[in-house]
């Protein structure tokens, strides 16, 4: 759930070099294919800006010959990524993620590029930089061949969602008698937030599962402050939480409004249970 620059590479550079030591026959099916390729970016880049990836129907159905089409997924799995690939270092350039933190859960560590529109099923979007995310593996699986067939299905995607400005994810303590208490995450959209957007971001909490990694994530974290807040009163407690809160909020790089420690401390800062004792049972 954070935004990244928009890549610095074109689409016509990451292309051409890729299959730029394919073997002739390869490669002149290839060259024929550049300007279809550049024309999709065109029409992907258009259709992202606005949100409406659900509407390139049609971008799949090209190019309609098979032997294109694998010739085209080809130049991301036998031409961009492995290291001794002509595109290899532009794989890499693109991979490249300020602290390496993956954009889609915002957690784990980038290790692959994620296909915003799968390259199976949009073969001319295989290479388009613009189409192609830095995230870690997890998430890439989690995503698989998704297409979505309606606005509300369309997972953030990094280059044109930014939610940095407004709050949407937090954090609920609940305790039950006799039970150990439970955190658990959800979204809550922004006042006046465009419902279409709204409907988005959960689909995008849910796909990649990201109240199952943030749960246990929160519990470990009580547990690595525990220690701390047991030599302090409330009070203390109170004001250190909210100082804890305070630092993740700053960075927009460490965390920002939406990372899962900001709803984490705040939830606490705000929990009377949790500061006058239940913080022990974690
Ligand atoms: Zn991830």
């Amino acid at each position: 759930m954070r935004s990244l620059p928009l890549p610095s590479l074109s689409a016509r550079t990451v292309y051409r070099t890729s299959i730029s030591r394919a073997i002739p026959r390869h490669k002149q099916r290839l060259d024929a294919l550049e300007q279809a390729v550049l024309n999709a970016a065109d029409v992907f880049e258009a259709a992202a800006s606005v949100a409406a990836l659900h509407t390139l129907k049609d971008l799949a159905k090209k190019p309609v010959d098979e032997a294109d089409r694998t010739q085209l997924t080809k130049t991301y799995t036998s031409r961009l990524v492995p290291e001794s690939a002509p595109g290899n270092a532009l794989y890499n350039v693109l991979k490249k993620v300020r602290h390496k933190i993956c954009p889609l859960c915002g957690h784990r560590d980038v290790s692959t590029l994620d296909h915003q529109l799968p390259k199976m099923k949009y073969p001319l979007l295989a290479v388009v930089p613009i189409n192609l995310v830095p995230a870690c593996g997890i998430c890439n699986g989690l995503k698989g061949e998704h297409v979505p067939k309606a606005a509300s299905e369309q997972t953030l995607h990094p280059y044109y969602d930014d939610l940095a400005d407004q709050q949407w994810l937090f954090a609920r303590l609940k305790w039950t008698e006799n039970r150990p208490p439970e955190i658990t995450y959800f979204i809550r959209p922004p006042k006046g937030a465009d419902r279409v957007l709204a409907a988005r971001v959960i689909r995008h909490f849910q796909m990649f599962c990201l109240a199952e990694l943030y749960g246990p994530n929160a519990v470990r974290e009580m547990s690595n402050i525990r220690g701390i807040l047991r030599g302090m009163n409330a009070a203390g407690r109170h004001k250190y939480l909210l100082l804890a809160e305070g630092s993740v909020l700053v960075d927009k790089d460490a965390g920002g409004q939406n990372h899962w420690k900001r709803s984490l401390f705040q939830t606490l800062a705000g929990d009377s249970g949790y500061l006058e004792g239940g913080f022990d049972q974690f």
